[in-house]
């Protein structure tokens, strides 16, 4: 598969077209970004372990039955993907209360959420990636009741697949953003899932082995991704 041109570039990926209008390539860069953009520094094997800890994840939902748009990884830091046409809309599940639910509602960090609890919001920098609703979804055209209704159910069903596969690790799967998009109609799970977008917690000593690190300024970011994938089975080399 031949890469052409640059599309697009995120805060961590970027996005390249192919020879097949059906398919994009994904490169993971080594930026790691906080706070929308503000804090961003280069992380040494980053791209590469993003790269590869997504691609065992995705292969992993695939063979639960939920549609990705993963195709297969290219290179080290590179994968092929369906073209989606993404909705502007972050899921969220939680299964303990930290972060940005702390600082709105005042709930106890560290909370186990029972049931785990869900929340949309609006994909957009500039506006701080705000909390919306099912009724601003649908009043401003972003997704329909139906296309709602099965982001949030195969939102549910990834966490019942992770946070098993994470639980068996040693880890707690805290919370995590997913995206989706459309693919000849049917709804996929677009972009990624590392520890970038998600809170991962040893289960023992509650360490947090995810992009906190990086948020906080904990250190030890890359080590705590590959300690993850290490723990998985997720093949780095
Ligand atoms: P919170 O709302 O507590 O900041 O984040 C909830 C979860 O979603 C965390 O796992 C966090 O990493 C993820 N998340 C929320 N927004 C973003 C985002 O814009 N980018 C990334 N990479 N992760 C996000």
């Amino acid at each position: 598969m031949i890469r052409r041109d640059e599309l697009y570039a995120g805060k961590a990926k970027s996005v390249f077209s192919t020879d097949d209008p059906d398919l994009l390539v994904l490169h993971f860069r080594n930026d790691t970004s906080a706070f929308d953009g503000e804090k961003v520094e280069q992380l040494d094997r980053k791209g590469m372990v993003n790269n590869k800890f997504n691609g065992f994840i995705m292969q992993k939902l695939s063979e639960a039955g939920i549609p990705t748009h993963f195709e297969k990884l290219i290179a080290d830091e590179s994968a092929l993907v369906k073209k989606l046409e993404m909705f502007p809309i972050e899921c969220v599940v939680r299964n303990v209360a930290t972060g940005s639910i702390v600082r709105r509602l005042g709930v106890q960090d560290g909370m186990e959420l029972n049931p785990p609890t869900f929340e949309f919001f609006l994909k957009n920098d500039a506006l701080h990636d705000p909390m919306i609703n099912d009724y601003h979804i649908i009043t401003f055209g972003w997704a329909s009741a139906e296309e709602i209704a099965e982001m949030k159910a195969l939102t549910f069903k990834v966490n019942e697949v992770l946070k098993q596969m994470f639980d068996a690790a040693g880890l707690i799967l805290v919370d995590y953003k997913l995206e989706f998009g459309k693919f000849h109609g049917q709804i996929h799970l677009g972009d990624e899932f590392s520890p970038d977008g998600c809170r991962l917690w040893d289960k023992e000593t509650r360490q947090k082995l995810d992009k906190d690190r990086f948020r906080q300024g904990l250190g030890g970011v890359v080590e705590a991704y590959e300690e993850v994938a290490h723990r998985l089975g997720v093949d780095l080399s």
